[in-house]
């Protein structure tokens, strides 16, 4: 096996030039120093071969992956990423495994504004962990828990295709496809976060499905919701792979979707900003501590669990 220090400065080591990062990689700490004005957000993701993605999964893809649902945590927080550790844990060092999972990762941190500031090397079953500090206006980080009865609740791009996606991987089949590549290579929307930082009253980041984690903000805040089923935002890809797929937009995971709440007014003002993604709204908070899903008649609706449950069932 290629030695640590040797993977290190072959893959991972790259010039830097900050004032906030005095010392990077190669000494036995990073030292960074905080910019005045701005509190950190600091957020830290695993993901373990068989449990997070499938064994064989491309390495190009799992180096984007690591860093994509970290920078997601720091999207949904309003905040701006800014530097990046990475702890690798793997089973050999091939040169072409290590070269594509850098490319992957670097293929995102670089147009993100991110610095690999460290990290650790090890040997055993392949494991990655990244955490990310971001920065956030003093005092405006979004939480979970500022959701109002009345705000509206919002979703970025569309919801469901990443668990068709891993569906379709998991059968096996190989061809390229925009579902597949919805699970493969998620796009942290970084742009939106930063605008709901002093917009948002509560934001999270959807990947256990859109349920689950808009009961986080619900739960927090001390609130509840009701969810118009013809208003959730599906591609027409998924709409054509499955007649259920209101089921996976309201449940399938691995969305790296934001979900976020605001007032009429607020919402007027975010639209009016650059936030390169679709905004839909698809609800509004109550103050019945209760998650309502109404289909087309008015009715409760209640989606069927599905079978991608299976697969990375208590993973996140
Ligand atoms: P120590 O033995 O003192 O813990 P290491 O040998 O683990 O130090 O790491 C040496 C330097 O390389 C440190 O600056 C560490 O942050 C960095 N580093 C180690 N592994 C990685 C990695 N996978 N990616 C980025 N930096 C890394
Ligand atoms: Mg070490």
């Amino acid at each position: 096996m290629t030695g640590e220090f040797q993977i290190i400065r072959d893959y991972f080591q790259r010039p830097v030039e900050s004032d906030e990062l005095r010392v990077g990689i190669g000494d036995d700490g990073a030292v960074l120093r905080p910019r005045e004005g701005y509190d950190q957000v600091v957020v830290t993701d695993t993901l373990v071969e068989g449990r997070h993605f499938p064994a064989g999964f491309a390495a190009e893809d799992i180096g984007w992956r690591a860093l994509a649902v970290n920078l997601s945590d720091i999207a949904a927080m309003g905040a701006v990423p800014r530097f990046a550790f990475l702890n690798l844990t793997l089973p050999i060092a091939e040169h072409e495994w290590l070269s594509a999972f850098a490319r992957g990762f670097f293929a995102l941190a670089e147009p993100s504004g991110v610095t690999l500031a460290g990290g650790d090397t090890t040997q055993g079953p392949l494991s990655l962990t990244v955490t990310v500090f971001g920065d956030v206006d003093e005092n405006k980080a979004v939480l979970r828990n500022g959701a109002k009865p009345g705000d509206r609740i919002c979703v970025s791009g569309s919801l469901g295709d990443a668990a068709a996606g891993l569906e379709i991987l998991l059968r096996g089949a190989s061809s390229e496809n925009v579902l597949v590549s919805r699970f493969r290579k998620p796009e942290p929307r970084l742009a939106l976060g930063r605008n709901l930082a002093g917009t948002a009253s509560a934001a999270i980041d959807i990947s256990d499905g859109l349920m689950a984690d808009l009961g986080h903000i619900l739960e927090a805040s001390g609130v509840g919701a009701r969810v118009e089923l013809s208003s959730l935002p599906i591609s027409s890809a998924l709409a054509d792979y499955s007649e259920r797929a209101p089921d996976y937009a309201l449940a399938g995971g691995d969305d790296y979707e934001l979900c976020f709440c605001l007032s009429a007014k607020k919402l007027a003002e975010l639209r009016a900003m650059d936030n390169a993604c679709d905004i839909t709204c698809i609800g509004e908070v109550t103050s019945e501590r209760d998650l309502v899903i109404l289909d087309n008649n008015g009715n409760h609706y209640q989606p069927s669990r599905r079978s991608w449950e299976h697969f990375m069932e208590w993973s996140k």
